[in-house]
């Protein structure tokens, strides 16, 4: 295994799971039939994929100075995550996503950034050796945008790749996408980008095309239990397809499939390879519920492949 090192950037939340039989009118209580405090947050899943998969990662991101934040951080250590780029905000709380989930396994999310908005470009600049001396830099679309475009500006300047996960879905300016090397949306955020719908073959190329117009070189379009729509500039996309398990839930599959891509690609494996080992590190997660406790260590992920 290489010693390529990799930075995430961005979120955490706890996330706050009651499941119930049906949801709420207003006004009224109801009464759950199981509870679950689960760490989640698009940064911290993907920093965990990495770092359960073999990275070695430094994880950037904002806690609340909460006893939730300082759990997180000691759980986020031992999935091998260097933890000092991670700070604790004074009187903040740790992000928190508050999940209902009914009978029929449909949810409503309410979520408050907490600790995540404090992610500024002051932090990100006090940071910046660690972008500079890292290979890769992996973000989302959780932190606030000047924290991801100034991280981005830093790592281009020092030839350190940025790999953007667009998640959650939302229009980004030509300036930050000019910026990105390798991006992966799935089919509802290439289609906020670009505003081509990404149904099938034709639309996933159309909207692969039109971010290499924004100069970006590798596009990979996350398309669910199909795989991905992998596309390299100037050349024909392709599908690469994933891998056939049975689902329990598909919560934090994109971050899975992320973080082992990223830990995959800086070891040197090809882009086929890379893709077929974060293809079946996000299969595993499937089989399983929830979004950290799915994420699956290096040697489960070997022992699938094999
Ligand atoms: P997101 O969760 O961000 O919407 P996708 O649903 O596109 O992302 O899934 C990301 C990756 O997770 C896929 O490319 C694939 O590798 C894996 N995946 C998702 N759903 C399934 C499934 N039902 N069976 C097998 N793999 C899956």
């Amino acid at each position: 295994m290489g010693t390529a090192k990799l930075v995430v950037l961005g979120s955490i939340n706890a996330d706050h799971i009651l499941n119930i039989e049906q949801f709420p009118q207003p006004g009224e209580t109801v009464r759950g039939n199981h509870y679950q405090v689960a760490f989640g947050g698009k940064g911290a899943n993907q920093a965990v994929a990495a770092g359960r998969s073999g990275a070695d990662i430094t994880f950037i991101a904002c806690v609340g100075d909460d006893s939730i934040g300082q759990n997180i951080k000691k759980q986020l250590e031992t999935d091998s995550i260097h933890i000092e780029c991670i700070d604790a905000v004074k009187n903040e709380t740790t992000g928190v996503a508050l999940i209902f989930v009914n009978q029929q396994g449909e949810n409503v999310i309410g979520i408050h950034a907490g600790a995540n908005a404090h992610l500024t470009t002051e932090r990100v600049n006090h940071y910046q050796q660690k972008i500079i001396d890292a290979d890769a830099v992996l973000m989302q679309l959780e932190s606030p945008i000047e924290a991801v475009q100034l991280a981005a500006e830093i790592a281009q300047k020092n030839n350190t790749k940025v790999i953007l996960n667009p998640a959650p879905a939302q229009a980004l300016p030509d300036s930050l996408l000019s910026l990105v090397d390798i991006i992966t949306p799935n089919e509802t955020e290439a289609e906020h980008l670009t505003g081509i719908a990404v149904n099938d073959d034709h639309g996933a190329q159309a909207a692969a095309q039109a971010l290499h117009d924004k100069g970006i070189s590798k596009v990979i379009i996350t398309l669910g239990a199909r795989g991905v729509w992998f596309s390299e500039k100037g050349k024909l996309g392709k599908i690469i397809a994933g891998f056939k398990v049975k689902a329990v839930d598909t919560i934090a599959a994109g971050d899975t499939f992320n973080g082992a891509y990223v830990t995959a690609l800086l070891e040197g494996k090809n882009d086929t390879q890379a893709v077929r080992f974060a293809h079946a590190a996000a299969a595993i997660a499937v089989t399983r519920a929830g979004a950290q406790p799915s994420v699956p260590w290096r040697n489960e992920i070997d022992t699938f492949l094999t």
